[in-house]
């Protein structure tokens, strides 16, 4: 399995000016990559990758306007070419509906005040020892805060808006087998908090999380107050840099560790594909809160898979709050402001998350008895029926 391997990297300051440089170049080639698409749609024109490759980089390389191209390392500029090839595939097939799942718009061009990238394959770099050699930049001081497990595949150099560098290895990964229990949960989006599993479990957005990201509203304010290419702009800027990594690092932490709880503790994770239930919320549809969310389910994803669990996304809509968990009876839509209610048909007292959970696991249940051919695992005992949801009507 392919997982990344992140470090924190102490490029020199020599150094710095040449990824900054390579940086540039890699955003000015693949920027050149979706103008040359563009213009070749409008014209009607069909290019092949190897064509839009040489238009970019080779004959580019040619011109007084991007001779300097040729002063950084080609593989990074190759590599921002099939970013960009990827970019454009994926907002074609999304177009196309060959790929399924939320909608990909069409592939913005990089801009320079952002986190900047460059990825190298293994003629782009070289480990040895502690240090790290970069094609045209040299030896970079690495801090190995764990072991890579296997040789890296590729790296990407991540130069972040805060001014902190990292490099971020692709690795091949054993899987490790976790004995099988019988459990399973379903979760679902939470309206208050970050999730609700089936067990009437309430992930909850932790709070420090929640001032953090207060702060970073106060930040953001404060650059929008300051002259337009200012120094105090510039400095304003890079504060609000340096609280979004510590909230992205505090987010990302949380979610491993309840992704990994959720894993540890059941055979099988369902869960509502945020594409799908986005419809049902879209007043409420937070970006920050989906972020979470999408973060999350990703985690989850790679966990199952790891550990050799199943987690399966429920792929059609179902009206979680309209039904009850408990006989199944529909009982129309509910204004968000309704929490709880009692079910007509069986008294049940509902609580809207943990129904809505309750229904998810049930249809994801559902979905992989349905499935056909070696997705149910043999010696995997489904929980019995009868319990909360299993009525569920036949759509
Ligand atoms: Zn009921």
């Amino acid at each position: 399995m392919q997982v990344r391997y992140r470090y924190r990297i102490y490029p020199t300051p020599g150094q710095r000016q040449m990824l900054a440089r390579t940086f540039g170049c890699a955003r000015v080639v693949y920027n050149d990559c979706l103008r040359i698409r563009d213009e070749a749609y409008a014209a009607g024109e069909k290019v092949s990758d190897t064509e839009v490759q040489r238009r970019a980089i080779t004959l580019a390389k040619a011109t007084p306007e991007r001779e300097w191209l040729g002063e950084v390392a080609s593989v990074a500029l190759v590599q921002a070419c099939q970013d960009a090839r990827r970019a454009y595939r994926n907002w074609f097939d999304s177009l196309s509906g060959k790929r399924k799942g939320r909608k990909v718009g069409r592939p913005a061009f990089r801009r320079k005040h952002q986190r900047q990238s460059v990825r190298l394959t293994r003629n782009g770099f070289t480990l040895h020892g502690q240090r790290l050699y970069l094609a045209k930049i040299g030896d970079v001081r690495v801090e190995w805060s764990r072991p890579l497990p296997s040789a890296p595949s590729s790296v990407t150099v991540i130069g972040e808006a805060d001014c902190r560098y990292y490099a971020s290895f692709v690795v091949e990964r054993e899987l490790t087998q976790l004995p099988a229990n019988g459990r399973e949960v379903g979760i679902d989006v939470g309206l208050a908090s970050l999730a609700v599993t089936s067990d009437g479990e309430v992930i909850a957005n932790p709070r420090f999380l929640r001032a953090k990201e207060r702060k970073l509203g106060r930040a953001q304010r404060e650059v929008s107050r300051k002259a337009k290419g200012s120094a105090n702009r510039a400095k304003a800027r890079r504060r609000v840099a340096a609280v979004h990594r510590k909230v992205r690092e505090t987010r990302l932490d949380y979610a491993h560790k309840t992704a990994l709880r959720l894993v540890r503790d059941n055979q099988a994770v369902y869960a509502e594909d945020l594409c799908v239930s986005g419809l049902a919320r879209t007043k409420l549809a937070k970006a920050v809160h989906d972020a979470g969310w999408s973060q999350l389910l990703r985690l989850i994803e790679e966990k199952a898979q790891y550990y050799g669990r199943e987690f399966h996304k429920i792929g059609r809509w179902e009206p979680t709050s309209q039904m009850c968990s408990a006989c199944g009876t529909k009982d129309g839509p509910k204004p968000l402001s309704v929490r709880e209610w009692t079910c007509a048909a069986c008294g049940t007292v509902l609580d809207r998350d943990v129904n809505a959970a309750r229904n998810v696991l049930a249809a994801g249940r559902a979905d992989r008895l349905n499935a056909r051919g070696g997705d149910v695992r043999p010696g995997f005992v489904p929980a019995v029926a009868g319990e909360a949801g299993t009525h569920r009507s036949a759509a």
